[in-house]
C-alpha cells in the first residue's frame, strides 16, 4: 500500500494502542478504504460519489473518527463555499485521511479554524453518518479476530455493589472472576457470591482477613488461604484455582506456601474514591489488551467502579474484546501457569509486571 493521503509519509504519526488494537492513521486508512460507501458520503456529494473516489464527502465524519482513536484536534480548511474540509492534526502530527479527493489539487493546511463535533454534529444526518462509519469500523475490527479479557473484583462480597456488578455482567451477557475476603462472607453476602457463580463467574481466594501477608509466616499464611478457600467451597462446591495478595503484598514463602495461581492485574486506582468513574473509563480502555486481566474492586460504596464497568463493558465488546474468567483465560490459551508469577496479563513472560 503506497502512501495517498497528506502525512502518510510522515514519521511521527501517532501509533497508538486503542481498545487493544496497534492503530495508526495508516491502518486506519486502509480500513476505510472499505468502509466509506455512498451512504456515508455527505447528501450534497452522494451523485458524484464512486468506487473511485471514496474519500469524497467523508471528510468530516472520518476526522471525528480519526480523533476518537488518535486525540488532537480537528480543523477544517475552508472551501470558499462555508463549508470545510477537515483534517486531524495534534503535537508535532497532522494528516488528512480524505485528502485524495482533491487529486492534485495541494490545500492549505495553514491556520484552518478548530472544527467542533458539537456544531457538526448538531445536524443529525451527520451524526448518524458518523455513528454508520464507526460501526462499520468496529464490525472490521472485531473480524481481525476476537481477543479476551477478564474483569476481576476484589474484597467483595457484600449486598450492595457487588449486586449492582452482577446486573451489568447479566445485561451484557458477561462474565468475570471475583476475589472474596473470607471474612465479608456471611449468609447473605454469600447469596450474592452463589449467584455470580452460577451466572458462570469465578470465585477465587483473596484471604480470610485481607492483611499483608508478605511478612507472614508460612503456617499464618496457610490459615488465610485455607479458611477462605474452605468458606468458598461452602458456596460453590468447588475449590478456587486463583489467589490475588491484599495489597499484592507477596514474599517467597508466600508463593510457596500457597498452591494457587497468583493475580494481580492493571488497575485504574479504583479503590481511590477521589477518582473519577470518567478518570477509571480512560485507564481500563487506554490499557485493555488482548489477554489482560484487569484488576477492580466491588467494595461497599464504589459506585463510580459500577458506573466505569457500565460503560466499559459494551465498548470493549464493540472493539472485539470477549470478557472472560481468569480460569478461561489460562484454559482457552493453553497456558500453563508457572508457579512464582504474579500475573497481570495470561501472556506474560516475566514473573511480574
Ligand atoms: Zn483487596
Amino acid at each position: 500500500m503506497s502512501g495517498r493521503f497528506m502525512g502518510w509519509e510522515q514519521g511521527n504519526s501517532p501509533c497508538v494502542l486503542y481498545r487493544g488494537r496497534e492503530l495508526t492513521p495508516q491502518k486506519l486508512y486502509t480500513l476505510l478504504l472499505k468502509l466509506w460507501k455512498r451512504d456515508t458520503c455527505a447528501p450534497r456529494m452522494r451523485k458524484d460519489w464512486t468506487e473511485e473516489n471514496p474519500t469524497l464527502g467523508q471528510c468530516s465524519i472520518t476526522a471525528f473518527l480519526a480523533q476518537d482513536i488518535f486525540g488532537g484536534k480537528v480543523y477544517g480548511v475552508p472551501l470558499g463555499d462555508g463549508n470545510f474540509h477537515c483534517f486531524n492534526a495534534g503535537e508535532g502530527w497532522r494528516f488528512d485521511l480524505t485528502s485524495e479527493q482533491f487529486g492534485a489539487i495541494i490545500l492549505s493546511y495553514e491556520n484552518a479554524p478548530e472544527q467542533f463535533r458539537e456544531a457538526h454534529f448538531a445536524k443529525e444526518e451527520k451524526r448518524l453518518r458518523y455513528e454508520a462509519l464507526k460501526a462499520s469500523l468496529h464490525a472490521a475490527l472485531r473480524e481481525m479476530g476476537e481477543m479476551r479479557i477478564a474483569l476481576t473484583f476484589d474484597d467483595g462480597p457484600n449486598t450492595s455493589i457487588t449486586p449492582q456488578v452482577l446486573d451489568i455482567l447479566k445485561e451484557n451477557g458477561a462474565v468475570a472472576s471475583f476475589f472474596l475476603i473470607a471474612r465479608n462472607i456471611d449468609e447473605s453476602s454469600a447469596q450474592v457470591a452463589r449467584r455470580a457463580w452460577e451466572m458462570g463467574c469465578e470465585i477465587n481466594n483473596h484471604s480470610l482477613t485481607h492483611s499483608h501477608m508478605g511478612a507472614m509466616t508460612a503456617e499464618e499464611i496457610r490459615r488465610e488461604v485455607a479458611d477462605c478457600t474452605e468458606k468458598i467451597v461452602e458456596i460453590t462446591g468447588a475449590p478456587p484455582r486463583f489467589f490475588r495478595p491484599p495489597y499484592i503484598d507477596v514474599s517467597p514463602t508466600l508463593f510457596d506456601a500457597v498452591d494457587l495461581t497468583f493475580i494481580c492485574g492493571v488497575g485504574c486506582q479504583d479503590w481511590i474514591m477521589d477518582v473519577s468513574a470518567q478518570e477509571r473509563i480512560d485507564t481500563i480502555l487506554r490499557t485493555a489488551r488482548d489477554g489482560g486481566i484487569v484488576l477492580l474492586h466491588d467494595m461497599p460504596g464504589n459506585v463510580n467502579t459500577v458506573e466505569a464497568v457500565k460503560t466499559v463493558i459494551p465498548e470493549l465488546k464493540a472493539w472485539g474484546f470477549r470478557f472472560v474468567t481468569c480460569g478461561q483465560l489460562f484454559d482457552e490459551t493453553a497456558t500453563r501457569p508457572v508457579r512464582g508469577r504474579l500475573y497481570s496479563s495470561v501472556y506474560q513472560t516475566a514473573d511480574r509486571i
